[in-house]
């Protein structure tokens, strides 16, 4: 995967997942709304509109990847992802950041749980599915540590603020989850074995890949924003790069 340098916002790098999941994300306004429209947002949302952009700032240390919008109508912590890329945007770090704000824009645009009928975090074991490969772009790049930040509405499932981990085969996704629940009071919960109850979630298959992954669930009604929901995902994903001390 070649990186290349964003022309007006030199600490940042970007390239694409893929080039078929393209959206305008500007079409769906209960997101749009809540964006504000400053250049590097602009430039976001235009690459956005070609495919799954990603995002990277800083090298070396530990490569750390906020992933967002695997359901494309959650729609706070997407909004709170691209809070998190501004707030880095202009910082040379020691560590490595990958940010995916919109894993499929044209979902996003949609207002849509589900990419081409199918839901990502069910088929990122199912090869060349979207999801599967982003799991692959996560193992290319040698990423270390993965957050995967969703929304929750009232009476779904799980319904209530929390962090997902599971202790085997990768026993640091359990210890994140507890660092993050202690700091932000987020729920814990914690499987024994990854993707033991079903398959291909993205936390689950990255921790079976052997890649500490966690999912962070925020309240929010699905296909809007929820009052305080896009800081309570941005508390979530700042507790996430707390762990590694950033
Ligand atoms: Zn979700």
């Amino acid at each position: 995967m070649i990186f290349e340098k964003a022309a007006d916002f030199e600490d940042v790098e970007y390239s694409y997942i893929s080039k078929e999941s393209g959206g305008y994300i500007s079409k769906n306004r209960n997101i749009f709304n809540f964006i504000d429209l400053n250049d590097f947002n602009q430039f976001v949302l235009e690459k956005s509109v070609f495919g799954t952009p990603i995002f990277k700032i800083g090298s070396g240390g530990n490569k750390l990847l906020v992933l967002s919008g695997i359901h494309g109508n959650e729609l706070s912590s997407q909004i709170a992802n691209l809070k998190l890329l501004n707030r880095y945007k202009d910082t040379k770090l020691s560590n490595t950041i990958y940010f995916i704000p919109f894993a499929a824009p044209v979902s996003t645009m949609k207002n849509e749980r589900n990419y081409l009928g199918e839901d990502l975090n069910r088929s990122t074991h199912i090869k060349n599915s979207l999801s599967n490969r982003i799991l692959k772009t996560i193992i290319n790049l040698e990423i270390d540590f993965v957050g995967d930040f969703h929304t929750t509405a009232i009476n779904s499932n799980p319904g209530f603020e929390s962090i997902f981990a599971s202790k085997s085969p990768t026993s640091e996704s359990f210890l994140i989850s507890t660092y993050m629940s202690r700091d932000t009071g987020s729920k814990s919960i914690v499987f024994p074995i990854a993707g033991e109850s079903y398959n291909g979630a993205m936390e689950d298959e990255c921790n079976i890949a052997g890649i500490p992954a966690i999912t962070g669930e925020v309240v929010s009604p699905f296909g809007a924003v929820g009052k305080g929901s896009i800081r309570r995902s941005l508390a979530q994903m700042k507790s996430f790069l707390g762990y590694f001390g950033l």
